[in-house]
């Protein structure tokens, strides 16, 4: 290599919202040492493979990214979910520089540092003081704790990510604060489990400004919503204490939970050993509604799961008929690698599990379709994410970036990306609303 200008990277980040944080952290730090990245892989000296090995076609996305990586460039480093289980990368692509586990940020600088030593003065002010995003800079992503202490029997993750660590409550403020002053109009919380944030640290207190923050979900959340910006949390598991922090929905803090339920039959839910399971659920659902009538509520179920019956089924059904999900993501149950849930009975035929996926798919398709014309007539507030030739198109805070729909709006003045305007809403498709800006 010659050393004459910065040595180029070029990254590669698939997976969940988590594996782009860990991607965000490597590329800062690789930037302050002052590493460019490349726009493509023939233009690098070196591509970095951030990878997800969730579930079986997840780990298929990855290997196709490791061989196009390797055909087009051939200097090639892993890190990821799926490095945690080197073998079948190691088997397809023998000459990849090194695989590293996901969090193992060292041994990734260390491979680079190996392959392609940095410049000999690196400026640490190449890098804003937030870090380097990958999400546009209106919106970004804050990751709030590292792995998870609950053992669902269908799920890799604890095997690859350890058990919870949770950061102290002013560590994230102090992340979140810099990122709201450098433009970020919407932090999205995320983590594994998100409302068990603090367990590992028995929710030890931290200063910030003046005063003590505790690390809970509850008392993190208030703090983040002083902040001036958004704030929308992701991968929330029902415990009794998420109902005070519906009490917090209104102002910044949006009125939207993910939640993933992952089915609603209570036999299924134990077989998954499922945390917060129990028949409660509906009861709740209600109660949140009746005290904060703008929840937006997104899930993720799994059909065909070990031992599904007809009628285990037929409940989930039932019960998405009751909960009245604004948003939904189904997966077909696959038996990844390593996880408990491949040695239960009755695995569920491929076809059945297709049919009940078309059956829930269609079901929930008018549920949601439901739910947002009752938006028509209304006035929502809305996020500019792209400026069209035409319309701009954005999101309410009833939509999460890149997993909801959009809100197309006109504007007799000109927007930019990042604006939160107000738009009357004047009709609705399937996925997406279109109307008017009427106020700035
Ligand atoms: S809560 Fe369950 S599904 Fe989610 S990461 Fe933990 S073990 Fe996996």
């Amino acid at each position: 290599m010659t050393t004459a200008s910065a040595p180029k990277i070029s990254f590669v980040s698939l997976g969940c919202p988590k594996a782009l944080v860990d991607s965000e952290r490597i590329i800062t730090r690789l930037r302050a040492e002052g590493y460019e990245l490349a726009r493509k892989h023939d233009g690098a000296d070196i591509v970095i493979v951030n990878t997800c090995g969730f579930l079986d076609s997840a780990k298929q996305e990855s290997l196709g990214a490791i061989g196009e990586a390797m055909a087009e460039n051939g200097k090639v480093i892993v890190t990821g979910c799926m490095g945690a289980e080197p073998e079948q990368i190691e088997k397809e692509y023998p000459n990849v520089l090194s695989i590293t586990g996901p969090q193992q940020y060292e041994s990734v600088l260390e491979a680079v540092h190996r392959a392609l030593p940095p410049m000999h003065n690196p400026h640490l002010d190449l890098v804003p003081p937030q870090g380097i995003k990958l999400t546009p800079r209106h919106y970004a992503y804050l990751k709030i704790s590292e792995g998870c202490n609950n053992r669902c029997t269908f799920c890799i993750i604890p095997k690859l990510r350890g058990d919870l660590v949770s950061r102290p409550a002013n560590d994230v403020l102090r992340e979140a604060e810099k990122l709201v002053a450098a433009g970020v109009k919407e932090l999205l919380v995320v983590s594994q489990d998100t409302s068990a944030y603090g367990i590992d640290i028995k929710y030890e207190s931290s200063p910030w400004k003046d005063r003590d923050v505790r690390a809970r979900f509850l008392d993190l959340t208030r703090e983040l919503g002083e902040l001036g910006a958004w704030v929308r949390l992701q991968y929330v598991y029902p415990y009794p204490h998420v109902d005070d922090v519906i009490a917090l929905m209104g102002g910044n803090i949006l009125p939207y939970l993910d939640i993933p339920f992952q089915h609603a039959n209570p036999e299924v839910l134990k077989r998954m050993r499922r945390p917060a399971a129990q028949d409660k659920t509906l009861a709740r659902i209600h109660k949140w509604r009746e005290q904060c009538p703008d929840l937006t509520l997104r899930s993720t179920f799994i059909v065909g799961f070990p031992g599904e019956t007809e009628s285990e089924f037929q409940d989930l059904l039932d019960w998405l008929d009751e909960a009245q999900i604004d948003r939904l993501g189904c997966f077909k149950y696959e038996p990844v690698a390593g996880v408990t849930s491949n040695a239960l009975d009755n695995p569920v035929p491929d076809e059945i599990k297709t049919a009940r996926w078309n059956a829930l798919m269609a079901r929930q398709q008018k549920i949601s379709a439901q739910r947002l014309k009752r938006k028509v007539g209304t006035r929502q507030q809305v996020i500019i994410d792209e400026i069209g030739p035409s319309v701009a198109k954005g999101r309410s805070k009833a939509d999460a970036p890149q997993i909801d729909g959009s809100v197309y709006v006109s504007s007799r003045r000109p927007l930019k990306v990042g604006d939160i305007v107000t738009a009357k809403i004047e009709r609705a498709d399937e996925y997406d609303l279109h109307g008017t800006v009427a106020g700035f």
